[in-house]
């Protein structure tokens, strides 16, 4: 496993100027957050090579202003808008060199439908496996209507049952939608068959939301996190979404999930 950085941190600038901050800061492994609105493909290009960075990519890259793109709006004209910047976006994954875009099953306060995802999903699929990407579909938490419960993303992913299809496993946002981090690691043992990317972010389960901050030390959570992991043979990547933080709490943090990722040989 190795640890990732999202560039939502640097959430304002545009894209290539982000994936600049996140590798000065020392990370090797950037995931490009959303949204982002802006960017130059090449010079993200540019700077993995010349770092040696690994890239992944969270869709919508780039995000349209004033539109919430989302896989399942029931609106047939938002889906259809929607599905073309995600086709985009898994293109421009794509063309940055990266081999794996995060894509959220839902989004909170639209009206959403899990027919929708599924055929999302299923169009994703085929551009995803022509340009040897995986789409890794992110669960979310309530008020989303959709894309939180564990037996409905489970359904979801063996409906659509293709191998560029996989699961983003946001440990907050799994937390917030149960209340509880006992049920988000059961949640999370339950899901590893799909994992392919894993966003490690504090959440607040009282208030029921993600806290987007590096993680601290918590035996409880990270650590348990880390073996069901490896329990799993899961070698992705451990994502901090840590746009609230500050550069010294972020490489604290790195520096734990590091320890704990040699601590657990995985
Ligand atoms: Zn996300
Ligand atoms: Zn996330």
């Amino acid at each position: 496993m190795k640890v990732e950085i999202s560039t939502n941190r640097w959430i304002k600038l545009p894209a290539h100027e982000a994936v600049h901050k996140a590798a000065a800061l020392g990370f090797k492994h950037i995931q490009i957050g959303t949204p982002h609105f802006s960017g130059d493909l090449d010079k993200i290009v540019e700077l993995r090579k010349k770092h040696k960075l690994t890239y992944s990519v969270h869709a919508p890259f780039f995000a349209e202003k004033d539109f919430i793109a989302t896989a399942s709006y029931k609106d047939p004209v938002d889906l259809e808008h929607s599905r073309q910047i995600f086709f985009k976006s898994i293109e421009n994954a794509k063309y940055v060199g990266a081999k794996k875009i995060v894509i959220h099953a839902s989004e909170p306060h639209y009206h959403e439908g899990v027919p929708q995802l599924v055929e999302s999903m299923d169009l994703f699929a085929k551009k995803a496996a022509e340009l040897d990407i995986i789409v890794c579909m992110e669960n979310k938490f309530q008020p989303s209507e959709v894309g939180y419960a564990e037996h409905e993303l489970w359904g979801v992913l063996k409906e659509v049952s293709h191998p560029n299809i996989k699961m983003c496993f946001d440990t907050a946002h799994a937390a917030a939608a149960t209340g509880s981090l006992t049920e988000m690691l059961h949640f999370l043992k339950d899901m590893t068959p799909f994992i392919a990317d894993v966003h490690l972010v504090p959440v607040d389960t009282f208030k029921r939301t993600d806290v987007h901050e590096a993680p601290k030390p918590n035996e409880y959570y990270y650590e348990n996190v880390v073996k069901i992991l490896k329990d799993a043979k899961y070698k992705g990547d451990l994502t901090f979404e840590a746009a609230y933080d500050t550069d010294e709490n972020v490489l604290k943090g790195m520096k734990y999930i590091e320890g704990l990722i040699k601590k657990y040989k995985c």
